[in-house]
């Protein structure tokens, strides 16, 4: 327990969305559709377990009324759940872990997919840090961020203990949030460094700023964006891409099919 940084990176698959490829790639006129995963990410560190982004709440799939408000919008856009239960809760077992392991939660943004578990840590009063100018987004008048995907009932918790940055910030040793926003007006990315007694390295996780590979090889525009146009999100995959490089990491994109299953396996391997 003598250096910096973090000690092993799980990643968590909670959920899949079906959708035109269009929704990740700006201006793609294939008309290809793909399925892509919801992706968390467990960060075990010095200080405990940290959680980045909690994956959908479930209760607005089981009840046919609010299934139907929340996700029934856009018929080209077709979710899954991995099971019966709570994703969260099944993926943390999975993993050995219960909500109380988890001393800190870190949010992309607020998004369905990745704000639905946040209601978890009302309870166990975990710190959640977010940018400050995302919950000023998802707090604002209707029906701005829930036509955009944001629920509000996800997040609108006063009993939820917000660290609310205005930029990057540190999250636990090891674990660093740097603003990326574009795809929403308060996206951050997550920096992961490994320990060296843990084997070194790290991973830059871009989350929505870059859905897919191509959006970082190629630097294509992601397909959704609040506030600006779509060339301006190549400026946070450009800042990300950066980063990595100084820090000799790659970027791992939020919802690639491909990648995320590859990185699952390679950690698996690696932390077995
Ligand atoms: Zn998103």
């Amino acid at each position: 327990m003598d250096g910096p940084g973090a000690l092993r990176v799980v990643p968590l698959t909670l959920g899949w969305v079906e959708l035109p490829i269009t929704v990740s790639l700006h201006g793609d006129t294939t008309g290809r559709r793909l399925r892509e995963p919801v992706p968390a990410v467990l960060v075990e560190t010095k200080q405990g377990w940290v959680l980045l982004d909690t994956g959908p709440n479930p209760a607005l799939f089981a009840d046919a009324p609010l299934y139907r408000r929340f996700h029934g919008r856009d018929p080209d856009i077709r979710s899954t759940l991995p099971g019966t239960g709570d994703p969260l809760l099944e993926e943390l077992a999975r993993a050995g872990l219960g909500l109380s392991d988890i001393v800190a939660v870190g949010i992309s943004h607020l998004h369905w997919d990745h704000a639905g578990g946040i209601r978890h840590f009302a309870a166990t009063g975990a710190p959640v840090y977010l940018q400050r100018a995302e919950l000023e987004y998802g707090l604002s008048a209707q029906p701005g961020p829930e036509a955009n995907g944001m629920f509000r009932i996800d997040y609108d918790d006063p009993a939820i203990d917000w660290h609310l940055a205005g930029g990057d910030t540190t999250i636990a040793p090891g674990v660093s949030a740097v603003s990326s926003a574009g795809h929403t007006p308060g996206h951050q990315s997550f920096v992961v460094d490994i320990a060296e007694e843990a084997g070194g390295g790290g991973f830059v996780f871009a989350c929505d700023a870059a859905d897919l590979t191509d959006n970082i090889e190629n630097e294509v525009p992601v397909g959704g964006f609040i506030g600006c146009s779509p060339e301006d999100t190549v400026g946070s995959i450009r800042r990300l891409k950066a980063l990595a490089a100084d820090k000799g990491y790659r970027v791992v994109p939020g919802h690639d099919p491909v990648a995320w299953v590859a990185l699952t396996a390679e950690l698996s391997a690696r932390w077995p």
